[in-house]
């Protein structure tokens, strides 16, 4: 079975982290352990990942560093964390799997997402991402090409940024040869760099893709057999935050959009990835998995966490 696994960001640096590397490292460390669980069958594997709080982070260095070291632009931020969670999960892996007992070579692939140019939400920037500011630093660094700021209501000025729709992955038909060949591959890290079609190839465009929708389109273009979406909660909840909140287990791929249409999902949580798993099945794909990390194993056999299957299971 081909299986493209997505890390959430928060389970690498949690809400009351201070983000020491020793800390998100031993994070990182218990994902490889359970990582090395799902490939111990024989399952093909690609890992993704989030990056929210590590740009986060990494954004505020830039700012710190200024005027000595000129700040780099967000697509350049966005990779730097593709190379920073990506070793470090890389290296985790290697020595889980080793310890399994499981052979396959692992590689990180810094990884180009196309967007389009003509996404609306490039006209409407509205993904809140760092620190805050006054509204005068916030003018600053808006002069400096750190994308448009905004108020965000009673609290102060931040950066917005855009969240554009993935398009297609870049290195696809690599990371497919890297299965073929036997090999694990970590990939399209904190939704991907995003870029745009040029009249030479491609351009670097400053957003965010969420990295729900860049896992689903990636294991959609492979041809993966289930896309698992590890996250903080254990199954994604019908009437959740009440009292009635219930768990749920298998459903089909017309009973979840029923769900998302009700509006039984958080906006940019839990809605994002429910929209990747129906997507993923709309497209051939024949499990979506909603799960946090300790219960992924028993997810992917069936047995824990929210399963979206297709409608006609035959
Ligand atoms: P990640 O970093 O893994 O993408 P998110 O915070 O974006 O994590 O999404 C997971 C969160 O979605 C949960 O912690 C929960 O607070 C929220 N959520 C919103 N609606 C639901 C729901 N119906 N069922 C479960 N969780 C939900
Ligand atoms: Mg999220």
């Amino acid at each position: 079975m081909r299986v493209v696994v997505a890390l959430g960001g928060n389970m690498i640096l949690q809400k009351n982290d201070k983000g020491t590397f020793n800390q998100q490292f031993s994070r990182i460390q218990q994902s490889a352990k359970i990582l090395a669980e799902i490939a111990a069958n024989g399952n093909e594997l690609v890992v993704t990942h989030g990056n929210g709080p590590q740009v986060g982070n990494l954004l505020i260095q830039q700012e710190r560093g200024e005027p000595t070291v000129p700040a780099q632009p967000l697509s350049i931020l966005d990779a730097m964390t593709q190379g920073q969670i990506g070793v470090m999960l890389e290296l985790a892996m290697i020595n889980a799997f080793s310890q399994r007992g499981i052979t396959k070579k692992i590689t990180v692939i810094p990884t180009l997402v196309e967007v389009d140019p003509k996404d609306p939400a490039f006209e409407n920037p509205t993904k809140f991402i760092g620190p805050f500011y006054s509204e005068q630093e916030a003018r600053k660094l808006e002069k400096m090409g750190m994308g448009p700021m905004k108020e965000q209501t009673g609290k102060g000025w931040r950066r917005v940024v855009a969240s554009p729709i993935p398009q297609s992955i870049v290195e696809y038909e690599i990371i497919k040869n890297i299965l073929l060949d036997n090999g694990i591959a970590i990939a399209v890290g904190g939704g991907g760099v995003p870029v745009v079609k040029a009249e030479n190839g491609y351009e670097f465009v400053n957003a965010v893709i969420d990295k729900d929708r860049a896992s689903q389109v990636l294991a959609s273009q492979i041809r993966a057999d289930e896309l698992v979406i590890l996250t903080d909660v254990s199954n994604a909840y019908r009437n959740y935050g009440t009292p009635e909140q219930e768990p749920i287990e298998e459903i089909t791929v017309s009973e979840a959009e029923a769900l998302l249409n009700k509006g039984e999902f958080g906006k940019g949580s839990m809605g994002p990835k429910i929209e990747a798993c129906i997507a993923f099945v709309r497209n051939g794909g024949k499990k979506g998995i909603i799960s946090d990390q300790e219960h992924a194993l028993e997810a992917v056999r069936g047995n824990a966490g929210t399963r979206i299957v297709p409608d006609s299971r035959s």
